[in-house]
């Protein structure tokens, strides 16, 4: 958990690499059902561009479906969700029904004013995902995937009124159930700032006192 831009999904791919579950970001689920312009993409294509939230009755769906496939038996990153209450109980009634219980939820926090920037910064390869920082990770060639080639973009919900208002959705909806894992001994809150690197050493430490 943590605001849009603290690095979520940067962290997640590093465990991904360690542990070798998968990660799974209902974000990247949606955009590439944007990308392919499947039913669900055209239905929440407009939510996601003004940084609002899918409903939760979707969002409900999509996950129920992505955490029952076969890769997601021994383990998963979640990255993304739970963001309501709402979707809490959810969580807590398909992980019961998986079987499988919650080893921890990490809530990365970093100053607002630094996330601003990373978010500004932050340039997306629209073919393969690869995310890059117009400072702290330039791509090679400018405007270029390291990976594929493809053009770089900026995301839609990457601009600063949406930003800001991604991070009042946060506040008001997604914050207060960083509270309820507290209350259950589960939260672990790291601090975000700083390299990528730094912030994976503090998570893997972490992970192993948690
Ligand atoms: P993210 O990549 O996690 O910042 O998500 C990008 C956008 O996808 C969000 O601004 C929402 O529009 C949508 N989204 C992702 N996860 C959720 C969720 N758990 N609940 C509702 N909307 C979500």
């Amino acid at each position: 958990m943590g605001m849009p831009g603290v690095g979520k999904g940067t962290q997640a791919a590093f465990l991904r690499s360690g542990l070798g579950w998968p990660h799974v970001s209902t974000g990247d689920i949606l955009r590439q059902a944007v990308r392919e312009g499947t039913s669900l993409g055209r239905r929440v294509k407009g939510t996601l561009d003004s940084g609002q939230l899918v409903s939760d009755e979707l969002m409900g769906e999509l996950i129920v479906e992505r955490l029952g496939q076969s890769d997601a038996r021994e383990g998963f990153i979640l990255d993304g969700f739970p963001r309501t209450k709402e979707q809490v109980a959810i969580l807590d009634a398909v992980l019961e029904r998986l079987g499988i219980s919650l080893d921890g939820v990490l809530l990365l926090t970093a100053r607002e004013d630094e996330i601003v920037r990373r978010l500004l910064n932050r340039r997306v390869c629209p073919k393969c995902q690869a995310v890059f920082h117009l400072e702290n990770h330039p791509p090679e060639s400018p405007g270029v995937c390291d990976d594929c080639g493809s053009a770089l973009v900026q995301r839609p919900d990457d601009t600063e009124p949406v930003i800001r208002d991604r991070f009042r959705i946060y506040a008001e909806q997604t914050l207060p159930i960083a509270e309820g894992y507290r209350e259950r001994s589960l939260l672990n809150e790291i601090d975000a700032s700083g390299t990528p690197e730094a912030i994976a050493g503090r998570v893997r430490e972490a992970l192993q006192t948690s």
